[in-house]
């Protein structure tokens, strides 16, 4: 049916990868490019039987240029973004350029700025829409399948929303007393910022990991959940007409938060730029160096994560509640793709947000955030690829 150029070899990119190649009817043929084209060929050797014709490539797409040249000479269908946010706009530039629809999991942020926010991208829409072409935002487990869950209650089982808790917890254990779960640099930038949600029309600013929970998950147990600020906060509270309030948590385990602490208070997560034996150094950077690489975590990670979000509102002016969720396991993740569920949430939504845009389903011309399409086929989907939701109509997690 088409063919995918997928950005990025990290841990996500992988789990997109296999998914491609389980999918071969709808991908006939994938590209993966990023700097370091070994990481590419690295993935690609590892998908084993498949009628998926897989290429890899070299290219930066900090530079705009070179991601054109590598459309024209692949030609896609659809360019799968799973690099870094940084290159959103780089990729979505290309896009426009050589008339090719666009995927991401992650919405922009300037390098220099740790600022979560869909300005930049949302300024695309007249551009996409003026050359038919689409663009969907936040194809990922959050941003992505938070948004579509939401979408789906809307749909299905209320006349207003006015509560979602977008809960996410990871019970995973990696054996080592610290590391991040996915890029370090994007997690320590989101977990040590400010917490904000968005209640009554406006927006409430927490200070860093002020509110914290203690929610007893399903085949998760009790843990300690954060109101943090998440991207997709910005999009649901615009797009779930009449919602009153939407707080986004996130699960960290008490060591967790002390490393975190620890790191903070010596200067190791800024991201102003230090001199250092005579070169500049960003201390975050550093950081990320020194840490056990994301995707060599995936043998070593067993548990499980449980993601999903908890609605309240109004179905026939009765009052309703509703949660919906899925439960991933880290080491099946790992048998069947090579990545831990962290990457695993992540490629397997982006797969099939690029599968419905390929299909038609999800084609749509324009920007939009994943709650703005049609939520029935992705759901569908994921029962399908791996990622099975449940759902709860007497949830007793309600605040
Ligand atoms: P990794 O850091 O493991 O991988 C990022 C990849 O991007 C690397 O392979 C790197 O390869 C490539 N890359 C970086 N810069 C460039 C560039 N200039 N040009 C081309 N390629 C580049 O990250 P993950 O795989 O864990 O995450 C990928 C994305 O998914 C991130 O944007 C992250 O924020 C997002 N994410 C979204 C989630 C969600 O639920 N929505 C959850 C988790 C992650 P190389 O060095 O060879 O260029």
């Amino acid at each position: 049916m088409g063919k995918a150029l997928i950005i990025g070899a990290g841990g996500v990119a992988n789990v997109v990868v296999h998914k491609c190649c389980q999918n071969s009817e709808v991908f006939e043929e994938i590209c993966i490019a990023s700097r370091t084209e070994s990481k590419c060929i690295a993935i690609k050797d590892s998908v084993k039987d498949t009628k998926t014709k897989i290429q890899t490539a070299q290219v930066d797409a900090d530079q705009t240029e070179e991601v054109v040249t590598l459309i024209r000479q692949f030609n896609p269908d659809i360019v799968i973004n799973v690099a870094l946010p940084y290159q959103d706009l780089t990729i979505m530039d290309a896009c426009l350029e050589t008339g090719v629809d666009y995927l991401d999991t992650a919405n922009y942020e300037p390098p220099e700025t740790p600022k979560f926010e869909y300005k930049w991208q949302w300024a695309y829409r007249e551009k996409f829409k003026d050359a038919g072409l689409t663009a969907v935002l936040g194809s990922g487990f959050d941003p992505g399948v938070t948004g579509v869950f939401s979408a789906y209650a809307m749909k299905h089982y209320f006349d207003e929303i006015h509560y979602i808790d977008i809960v996410d917890a990871n019970a995973g254990d990696h054996g080592y007393p610290f590391a991040t779960n996915f890029n370090p640099e994007i997690n320590i930038r989101e977990i040590t910022a400010k917490g904000r949600y968005f209640e009554d029309g406006q927006w409430v600013e927490t200070e860093p990991l002020e509110v914290k929970k203690v929610y007893d998950l399903p085949e998760i147990g009790p843990k300690d959940i954060y109101l943090l600020y998440h991207e997709e906060l910005e999009s649901l509270a615009q797009n779930i007409k009449g919602i009153k309030r939407i707080r986004f948590f996130m699960t960290f385990s008490e060591k967790y938060i002390t490393h975190l602490n620890v790191l903070e208070n010596v200067g190791m997560t800024s991201i102003e730029p230090i001199m250092f034996e005579g070169k500049e150094i960003q201390p975050l950077q550093f950081l990320k160096a020194v840490l056990p690489d994301p995707a060599s975590l995936g043998p070593r990670t067993k548990g499980k994560t449980n993601i999903g979000c908890i609605i309240q509102g109004i179905k026939d002016g009765e009052p309703k509640s509703y949660y919906v969720y899925n439960i991933c396991d880290h080491q099946a993740c790992y048998r069947e793709v090579g990545s831990q569920a962290i990457s695993y949430t992540t490629g397997v939504p982006a797969m099939i947000g690029a599968k419905l845009v390929l299909e038609g389903k999800w084609k749509k011309p324009g920007v939009y955030n994943v709650e703005e399409f049609d939520p029935d086929p992705f759901m569908e989907e994921l029962n399908k690829q791996g990622l099975p939701w449940k759902e709860d109509f007497n949830p007793t997690l309600l605040d």
